[in-house]
């Protein structure tokens, strides 16, 4: 691999824009017997190539569609079963001299409360974080000289420092910050984050250009190598985004694939996860209220059915930029991960009068509690189990490790129980009395499903350990 700090000099971009054009103009108004070809490829759980995917993204048969939908909905079964990861964003600053043209904290928002939290406050928003029973956390930071990588990895420290009563510790820091170089990957490493999040916002140059107007986020090329040097620092959990709604979104569904492809040829490993935030209206930016490529909900929803088909073991993330009903029809066809009672401004958890639109760095569409999102995921005709498992992470099993695990049925073998376990300690230790009552059925219903008498009596034994006051097993 070439060296991925020298952007600019000997790297080059690995997103062929004429490829991918001549690919999804060949795409265009494909037949429905190579629709049901690519829909059979991918049942094989074996992944699509990105010009397949475009394929399925450029049908128009409703009928095909919905058999789209349905083979996502049966791969996501298959690998990932009823398991649903959880976790809370922390936004530690808001302090920006990027001027992204769709974000709330870009330098010219003169309206914008600017915060950096002290170590007692992040204290502080960890402790309410803790209390309401989330155990993995997102640290969100805008771009600021003064954050440098030692800044960053002692955010990381302060938050795992934080021990409230019962079972409140926080077992995995991700973070979504400005692309550091080698050395500050390393320093983000040895605190022990879990995955580093960077989205490319869009792999076209041009469009990037026009909304990247200043600052370090101008060069497309150190933000599309940032993977590579955060895999060169040992960080083997890393997660890609796009922005959706800057550039046409088959376009940038493409453009991520091919990132997951050149990360996984150079690095040995692809995506650990990949995001897909559609733009929402932002305070100081008129970019955000209308963007110039707005999906609907229905070709939204066959965006993540077909990233779920195209990479079938890659962590598909959904924020609370989407609103409640749409999350659920969303998890349905792919999704593995949701934040949940996200407050998107620093300091916002420990806020008396939270709610401030003058410092949220976009409008939330999912505004419940945490306990009202997973009463709702355990409710009715969900069963999902909501799962804060770290397991993996802390046994060493990321990277290209954990990708050949999962290929083997490992999620539901060992990550559904282990979430199973998860769960229990939520119920024991912050549901509200409804949802507790109900989470104890799912339980119950779980533990009868487990055909293998030994793995039955094991999970079950460790509940009944979990009743009697221990944690954290797994
Ligand atoms: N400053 C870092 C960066 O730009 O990579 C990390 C923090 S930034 C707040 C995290 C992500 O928020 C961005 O990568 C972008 O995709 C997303 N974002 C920014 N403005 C948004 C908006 N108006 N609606 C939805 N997502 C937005
Ligand atoms: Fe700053 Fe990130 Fe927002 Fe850009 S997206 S203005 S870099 S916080």
């Amino acid at each position: 691999m070439k060296n991925s700090n020298n952007s600019g000099n000997d790297l080059k971009s690995f997103i062929d824009e004429e490829l991918i054009w001549s690919e999804m103009e060949k795409a265009t108004n494909p037949a429905p017997a190579q629709v049901r070809d690519i829909l059979a490829k991918a049942k094989e759980r074996k992944g699509l190539t990105p010009f397949e995917a475009a394929v399925l993204l450029k049908n128009t048969d409703k009928d095909l569609d919905n058999e789209i939908f349905e083979t996502a909905m049966e791969v996501k079964k298959g690998i990932y079963g009823n398991r649903l990861v959880l976790f809370a964003p922390l936004y530690i600053s808001n302090e920006c001299v990027n001027q992204c043209a769709y974000c709330g904290f870009n330098a010219k928002n003169t309206d914008l409360e600017r915060r950096t939290l002290s170590p007692e406050e992040i204290h502080k928003e960890v402790e309410v974080l803790e209390k309401i029973g989330h155990k993995r956390l997102l640290l969100v930071y805008g771009e600021h000289p003064k954050y440098n990588a030692e800044w960053i990895a002692q955010t990381v420290r302060d938050v795992y420092s934080v021990t409230s009563d019962k079972s409140g510790e926080i077992r995995r820091v991700n973070i979504n910050c400005a692309p550091l170089d080698v050395k500050g990957f390393k320093a983000l490493h040895d605190v022990g984050i879990g995955t580093y999040q960077c989205f490319q916002e869009s792999y076209h140059q041009e469009t990037y250009k026009k909304v990247h107007i200043a600052g370090k986020k101008t060069d497309y090329l150190w933000r599309l190598y940032a993977m590579h040097r955060a895999q060169e620092a040992g960080i083997d959990d890393v997660g890609m985004g796009a922005l959706f709604g800057l550039f046409d979104p088959i376009f940038e569904v493409m453009g991520l694939l091919y990132h997951a492809k050149q990360l996984e040829k150079d690095c040995g490993v692809g995506p650990h996860t990949i995001s897909f935030p559609r733009l929402e209206p932002a305070q100081g930016s008129d970019l955000a209220y209308n963007p110039p490529y707005l999906s609907s909900n229905h070709n939204f929803k066959k965006i993540v059915a077909v990233l779920r088909l195209a990479v079938p073991y890659t962590g598909l993330i959904l924020t609370t930029r989407e609103n409640a009903e749409f999350r659920k029809e969303l998890l349905e066809v792919g999704v593995s991960q949701i934040s949940a009672g996200s407050r998107t401004y620093p300091g916002a958890y420990s806020d008396p009068q939270y709610d401030r639109p003058d410092v949220q760095q976009f409008c939330v569409g999912d505004s419940r509690s945490l306990d009202e999102v997973i009463r709702s995921l355990i409710s009715g005709d969900q069963n999902y189990v909501p799962s804060w498992c770290t397991a993996c992470y802390r046994l060493g099993r990321t990277g290209e490790h954990f990708m050949e695990l999962a290929k083997t049925g490992f999620i539901q073998k060992f990550c559904l129980p282990n979430g199973l376990l998860t769960f229990k300690e939520y119920l024991e230790d912050y549901a509200s009395e409804e949802t507790k009552k109900i989470g104890e059925e799912l339980i119950r219903k779980e533990l009868e499903s487990y055909a293998d008498p030994d793995r039955r009596n094991l999970l079950t034994d460790r509940v009944t350990r979990m009743e009697a006051g221990e944690r954290d097993l797994y």
